[in-house]
């Protein structure tokens, strides 16, 4: 034992090591193996077993099983059961559960956070400091929701059986983002831990049955990926909530393209962290710390691409290597230990290929000097200077503690690197200059931004990303909506694809010369524009063919997408000058209301009253979304710390619209407008019964200051171009309201930029009625959440 003058001279740390006596205890009683949790009842497991190991020391502390079909089946059914029950419940009746778990984690909040630290190998300073305490937060802040989801959401019900896929990451934290919302809103759960960290959602499982929660409303099957599909493939699930790797987002995707599944999706990250020359470097530094080396750097969110400005990168490395050196790296229970094991040999392997690929590429690593635990998978913090943004280390998620850093000389250049990559989760941006430091928040592509702070978590707060980290929000008000679906009125027919034929010139069957001849055209990036082919379709109308459309190919579509990405001014104007072309646009359309409702008329037969009805229904709703425009806003969130933490709802940038053939003109600007007043901009394929009803539109665009590119309109076959504007990456979310048949056909075609899509499943719906044409639910589906995190306070 070191003197106290020892002590003294080093100041070294001695060992502060948490017992797991009682987690012991705990472990030697599920000798015999983790269980599943079905109905209620814990099922023993049965097959092959693996082991479940404790990385930082490799020793076996428990036993797992595979979930089979008949397990899986079983608690399905087990779910089902327990729905309507569940789903009746008064929200009072079912938030006093939620506050019961919440009091029981808390109760047990030590030793979940031993049990969780011998799991997964992260630092129990972490686990009882932030995994635990936010696990408990997150039941507390859904009981809430479960009181109030009647009054707050007029118009939904819940979803049914949910099937959630977990990473190993955040064990317990991770099941809390997805078993809380989910019960809050009525629905019931299915849910897989991952393989790897199976422990606290035994524990939980445990609690579930000490609260007395109704048998079948939770249900957790252990297993692998192979068990993790079997739940999101099943047929009788209705929602897919997955956190995890992007590669198995894309795999879920496409499993359950046309189902009708309702899927949220939290995926990877490779997030900037950028630090300006104002900075207050030493906080900066502090920043990294957490950003990076927090959970051994395996946190989906971590910042680890450090953009740091010319004039101070070369001193902020150097303090960087400094506060490296200090780390302290070793066993996770001891309470001074910054970093403990990642979570497997496996997960460390990959992390240091990804390294050796980093100095192969030419980058320069720096490295904690120190020695390593010689048990357990424990891995040397590190970060990288010299890296291009197109070195493997800057694109692919290392998932381990190992940061890469670049410098910038401008914000625009910051920014350029900043959003030089697939993903968007979240962003770190530090700068003691306020408007600086807003002004990238806003432009940087990520669903958080955290200004001068990073990796806040609340549950208050919704977490998720853009582009190919997902879609779908964890938390907070909007959270909820991942669980919920609205009531809408009754299904209607399930609509057709219909194959179209070029046709060389319209059979009027007149022979007569016309008045002038009208070559039919599409609208893109401002301009009437004559099909890529050169090729028409006869429009059939109520007797006999009316004229000629043009007949669009994929070509027409990528020009279309083309002129909508040049027109981003358009999300950066005013919501009162986007408003305003609205209005605009309402007022060209009533001085042409007798010609739209002729077209009408002539092209689907219906009665000249009914036709004027639809075109006056069509200029109320430009009235009520310009309306909406400078409304439909944020809200500024109450979360634990101190911060303004506000959600904004922002543009997704060039959406896809797929237009159905019931009544055609108000459908279609049902579908344009709302996208249009949340500042995206539409590349839109018409009705392919009745396309004339486009053409007649871009006329009254073209006099209604609509600036160029902001809506195109696309004319042919619908499903034909529908695929092409749903593989398109530039297309950020897409709208499809098609053939029953291609729902599938597009919610496969648009994996490669995972974009979010919206179907109506291909039915028939009742455009003219409010509640299903027309609502805040648009809007909401228009816009993405930004959480912006701003602290306050010296
Ligand atoms: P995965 O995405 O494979 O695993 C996440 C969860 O999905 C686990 O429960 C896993 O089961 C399950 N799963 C795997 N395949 C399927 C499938 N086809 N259908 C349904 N569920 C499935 O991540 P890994 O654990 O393999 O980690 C690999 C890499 O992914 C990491 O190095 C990291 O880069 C990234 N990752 C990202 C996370 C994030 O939050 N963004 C979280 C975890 C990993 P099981 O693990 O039990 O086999």
């Amino acid at each position: 034992m070191p003197s106290i003058k020892e002590i003294m001279e080093t100041m070294e740390y001695g060992p502060a090591p948490e017992s797991n006596t009682d987690v012991k205890r705990w472990l030697d009683s599920h000798s015999g193996g983790i269980s599943h949790f079905i109905n209620g009842k814990f099922v023993a497991p049965t097959g092959p077993m693996t082991d479940v190991i404790n990385p930082a020391d490799d020793s076996v502390i428990a036993t797992l099983a595979k979930g089979t079909q008949d397990d899986v089946d079983a608690a399905v059914k087990a779910a089902r059961a327990a729905f309507s029950k569940w789903s009746a419940l008064p929200g009072y009746e079912r938030a006093k559960y939620l506050y019961a778990i919440a009091r029981h984690v808390q109760k047990r909040e030590r030793f979940l956070s031993v049990l969780e630290t011998m799991d997964n190998g992260k630092t129990i300073r972490e686990t009882r400091d932030i995994d635990i305490p936010l696990v408990a937060r997150h039941f507390y802040h859904h009981a809430g929701w479960a009181e109030l989801l009647e009054s707050e959401y007029p118009g939904f019900q819940p979803v049914g059986v949910c099937g959630q896929v977990i990473p190993w990451n955040f064990p317990l934290l991770m099941l809390a983002w997805k078993i809380a919302p989910a019960l809050a809103a009525g629905n019931t759960v299915v849910l897989k831990p991952a393989d790897l960290t199976p422990l606290t959602a035994q524990a939980f499982a445990e609690i579930c049955v000490d609260v007395g929660l109704p048998a079948g409303v939770v249900n957790l099957v252990h297993g692998d990926g192979e068990t993790g599909s079997l739940i999101t493939g099943h047929d009788d699930v209705d929602k897919v909530a997955f956190t995890g790797s992007t590669a198995v987002g894309r795999m879920i995707r496409k499993q359950i393209a046309g189902s009708g599944k309702k899927l949220s999706l939290e995926l990877g990250g490779k997030s900037p962290f950028i630090v300006f020359e104002d900075a207050d470097l030493d906080a900066a530094i502090e920043g990294v710390v957490d950003a990076v080396w927090f959970n051994q750097g395996e946190v989906c969110c971590a910042g680890t691409r450090l953009i740091v400005q010319e004039g101070v990168a070369e001193q902020f490395f150097g303090k960087l290597d400094a506060r490296l050196q200090k780390l302290r790296i070793g066993d996770p229970l001891d309470k001074t230990m910054d970093v403990g094991a990642v979570v497997s040999h496996t997960q460390l392997k990959r992390i240091n290929a990804l390294v050796k690929k980093g100095e192969e590429e030419g980058a320069v690593l720096h490295q904690w000097a120190a020695e390593l635990p010689k048990k357990g998978s424990f891995c040397a913090p590190a970060f990288f200077t010299g890296t291009e943004p197109a070195h493997t280390v800057n694109e692919t998620e290392i998932f381990g503690p190992i940061a890469c850093t670049m410098t910038f000389r401008t914000p625009s250049e910051a920014l350029e690197i900043a959003n030089h990559s697939r993903y968007g989760l979240s962003a770190s941006i530090w700068s003691q200059n306020i408007d600086r430091a807003i002004e990238a928040g806003a432009k940087v592509k990520a669903g958080i931004v955290w200004i001068n702070a990073t990796n806040l978590f609340d549950a208050g707060a919704a977490f998720g990303g853009y582009r190919e980290s997902g879609f779908g929000r964890e938390g907070a008000r909007e959270g909820l909506h991942e669980y919920l679906v609205a009531t809408s009125g009754k299904k209607g027919k399930p609509r057709s694809a219909t194959p179209l034929e070029a046709s060389v010139s319209p059979n009027l069957g007149k022979g007569e010369l016309p008045e002038i001849d009208i070559t039919a055209k599409m609208y893109i990036g401002g301009k009437q524009a004559r099909a890529d082919g050169g090729q028409s379709y006869n429009v059939m109308g109520k007797s006999g063919v009316i004229g000629q459309a043009a007949l669009g190919n994929r070509k027409d579509v990528r020009n279309a997408v083309e002129a909508a990405a040049k027109a981003g001014g358009w999300s950066g104007v005013t919501a009162h000058n986007r408003a305003q072309i609205l209005y605009y646009l309402a007022e060209n359309m009533s001085q042409r209301r007798d010609e739209f409702a002729a077209l009408l008329s002539a092209s689907n037969g219906s009665s000249t009253k009914a036709a004027t009805a639809e075109v006056e229904q069509t200029i109320r709703r430009c009235f009520w979304y310009a309306a909406q425009a400078d409304k439909f806003d944020g809200a500024v969130h109450a979360t634990k710390s101190k911060h303004v933490t506000l959600a904004m709802p922002e543009a997704w940038g060039v959406m896809g619209i797929v237009c159905p053939d019931e009544v055609p003109l108000l459908s279609m600007m049902s579908l344009i407008l709302p996208s249009v007043a949340m500042g995206n901009r539409a590349v839109v394929i018409a009705s392919q019964a009745h396309p004339l009803l486009a053409s007649r539109l871009y006329q009254v665009l073209e006099t209604s200051d609509v600036p160029a590119g902001v809506i195109n309109l696309i004319t042919g076959e619908r499903d034909v171009l529908a695929k092409t504007l749903a593989e398109h990456d530039e297309v950020a979310a897409l709208w499809y309201c098609g053939s029953n048949e291609n729902v599938k056909m597009v919610e496969e075609a648009s994996i490669g930029n995972l974009k979010a899509v919206w179907t109506d499943g291909g039915f028939e719906r009742d455009w003219r009625d409010d509640s299903q044409g027309q609502g805040r639910e648009f809007l909401r589906r228009a816009t993405q959440i930004k959480t912006i995190w701003l602290p306050y306070g010296e």
